[in-house]
């Protein structure tokens, strides 16, 4: 059972206060709004470091050799709310390479430039069930039924993003993750050339999504574009402030600039929520309610609409390819802040 809701209260207090009671009643400002105030976020995050950090489940991806070697006690988690404030703890000066989070950025660039109908036509935001560089997942429908966050759907995403040649078309990527993020990134080249010595299977995706006509041409030119914003480097607060700027409908929070259209943040929401975790995005969005997105490289971002944006970096990764110390320490964080957006108290009865 939820505590009675603090911040709604006080929001429909001031209401009732500044416009009368009458518009006060009738309101259902603010359900949403967490019962836990700013004040504690700070404990909570602290008590989730330190809960997890003896941890020691789940293996860093080693199918890209330079993700081997990163240290799998990295650990840090970042909280920004839409207010613009930093919360940390933990290792988050330390970066480590974004993997597929790049996903969501991309496709908010495809979104913002192309609008909604042609992504999904061309690839769909549905779950497929599979791993998310699953092969069967693609033949099952010929590339379609899938979304913008396997990999098929991914360097489908990434090849449409509008620029003549290769360096127009990357600008526009790194420059849009750099306004999310509120600084300028950079691709981290051991791992892109790790990556891009190793990426057949990716391209085997490629040419498969072009032999289908998802992907209109240059299929290698996608998967190396694809394989570069994989590569960009990142630390927790700066998946925090992206995860964030979902959070805040568009607009970073940190920056104040406006990254994407307030209209296109459901939309990237809810293939988050539906895809973020590949094949276990049903059993974390039954265990959190949050939107998210993991990274080989050991980034974990999720998002409780309205209230912040939350990122956790740690590379030790269970099956499925999702950070183990990233996944519990986001749901305790949520729980404690009462961030999942599925969890309402039942209303109080009308009054006459
Ligand atoms: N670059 C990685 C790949 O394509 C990203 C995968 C991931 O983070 N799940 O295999």
């Amino acid at each position: 059972m939820q505590s009675p809701k603090k911040w709604a209260l006080a929001a429909s207090a001031a209401i009732v206060v500044g416009i009368g009671a009458v518009i006060g009643a009738g309101v259902a400002l603010g359900r949403n709004q967490p019962a836990a105030g700013p004040d504690a976020i700070t404990p909570a995050l602290n008590a989730a470091y330190d809960k997890y950090k003896g941890l020691k489940e789940g293996k860093n991806a080693d199918y890209i050799p330079a993700l081997a070697k990163v240290d799998p006690d990295l650990y840090g988690i970042a909280l920004v709310t839409v207010d613009g404030k930093v919360y940390t703890v933990g290792d988050v000066k330390s970066e480590v390479s974004i993997q597929s989070i790049s996903k969501v950025f991309t496709m908010a660039r495809v979104l913002q430039d192309v609008g909604e109908v042609p992504l999904r036509d061309n690839i769909g935001f549905d779950a497929t069930g599979q791993a998310f560089n699953s092969i069967v997942a693609i033949e099952q429908y010929k590339g379609k039924e899938m979304n913008p966050l396997v990999n098929a759907g991914a360097i489908v995403t990434t090849s449409m993003v509008r620029g003549k040649t290769a360096d127009e078309i990357w600008n526009k990527i790194i420059g849009t993750y750099d306004a999310f993020a509120g600084r300028a990134l950079k691709v981290n080249a051991e791992v892109y050339k790790s990556e891009a010595a190793t990426n057949q299977r990716n391209q085997a995706i490629g040419m498969l999504m072009y032999a289908y006509e998802h992907i209109k041409d240059n299929p290698l030119q996608a998967v190396d574009l694809y394989t570069r914003q994989c590569s960009v480097n990142v630390n927790a607060v700066d998946l925090a402030t992206m995860a964030a700027t979902l959070a805040n409908g568009g607009k970073n929070p940190v920056t104040g600039k406006v990254v994407i259209e307030s209209s296109h943040v459901p939309t990237i929401l809810a293939v988050m929520a539906t895809a973020g975790l590949y094949d276990d995005s049903g059993k974390w969005l039954a265990w959190t309610g949050l939107p998210a997105k993991s990274g080989v490289g050991g980034g974990l971002i999720a998002v409780s609409p309205g209230n912040w944006g939350i990122a956790v970096i740690s590379p030790p990764l269970d099956k499925a390819g999702n950070s183990v110390r990233g996944q519990r320490a986001i749901a305790d964080v949520s729980k404690a802040l009462d961030g999942n957006p599925y969890a309402v108290s039942p209303a109080a009865p009308a009054t006459k």
